[in-house]
């Protein structure tokens, strides 16, 4: 248990492999993320980020490896949320309603899901807006409802399957300053996957760079310019995007410590 009386919730991976039938995906990947800190995976389109994360979550069983998530000692798996890359909101459901679901399934009494709504509709700068239906929202609002609705719980464990992608530079920007500060007041332990360097920078405390078939980790990175929008015109912020854009395109072999 942390200071805070949250539960303890890292992520230790260990050789872990899968595959589908043609050969393995991801292959003899481990990695160790520290409870509530935060890592962003990038990686070229089908390299298996997605894949990974479906293993973090237990959504998908291993050909071979580990994966641990929570106290272990404990055997405390912690609670997991997932915000997939298409929102995965009711359209039948208004946003009040699509925020309270996770809360009723709990079974938490109607008052305090309102209460709780209520505030998570005020941190996301949406209040107002819960009467209305996802299709009545812009693609920024239904993606600040998915991450709402990923956070109403505490999860201990947050994993977003490239988020953002369908939005606009500027939503973009303001949703990634979002997750930031929501996870800054929460502190969940996160796992980000993007194909967006300047996001993965900006939201990974650590950032692992995934390529090639099957999928290696190429290149694990301590990022001093985590969470800091003022590092951007820095050079330490393109010393640090210059090795990223290597390790991608594979000229540059940097792999994990674990
Ligand atoms: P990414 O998220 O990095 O784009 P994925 O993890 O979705 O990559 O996919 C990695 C590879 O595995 C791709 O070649 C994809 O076609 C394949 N794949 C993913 N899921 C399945 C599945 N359920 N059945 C067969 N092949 C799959
Ligand atoms: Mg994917």
């Amino acid at each position: 248990m942390s200071n805070d009386g949250r539960r303890d919730a890292g992520i230790a991976v260990r050789d872990l492999s899968k595959g589908y039938g043609e050969g393995p995906v991801l292959d003899g990947l481990s990695f160790d993320l520290p409870d509530g800190e935060t890592l962003s995976v990038i990686g070229p389109s089908g390299c298996g980020k997605s894949t990974l994360l479906y293993l973090l979550a237990g959504l998908d069983k291993p050909d071979r490896g580990t994966v641990r998530t929570g106290d272990v000692g404990r055997r405390d798996k912690g609670r997991i949320s997932f915000i997939l890359q298409d929102y995965g909101l009711f359209p039948w459901k208004t946003v009040r309603e699509n925020l309270a679901l996770p809360l009723e399934l709990q079974g938490l009494s109607s008052e305090r899901r309102r209460e709780a709504v209520a505030g998570m509709l005020d941190e996301l700068g949406l209040a107002g807006l819960d009467e209305r239906y996802p299709a009545q929202l812009s693609g920024g609002q239904r993606q600040r409802i998915a991450i709402g609705r990923a956070l109403i719980t505490d999860p201990d464990i947050l994993l977003m399957d490239e988020p953002f992608s369908s939005l606009d530079a500027l939503t973009r920007e303001h949703l990634q300053t979002t997750v930031l500060s929501l996870w800054q007041r929460r502190r969940p332990t996160c796992v980000l996957v993007t194909h967006n360097v300047p996001e993965a920078v900006f939201l990974g405390k650590h950032v692992m760079v995934m390529n090639g078939r099957p999928a290696r980790n190429v290149m694990w990175l301590e990022n001093p310019c985590f969470g800091d929008a003022e590092a951007r015109g820095e050079d330490r912020y393109f010393a640090l995007t210059k090795r990223v854009y290597a390790a991608l395109s594979g000229t540059e072999d940097c792999p994990c410590p674990h």
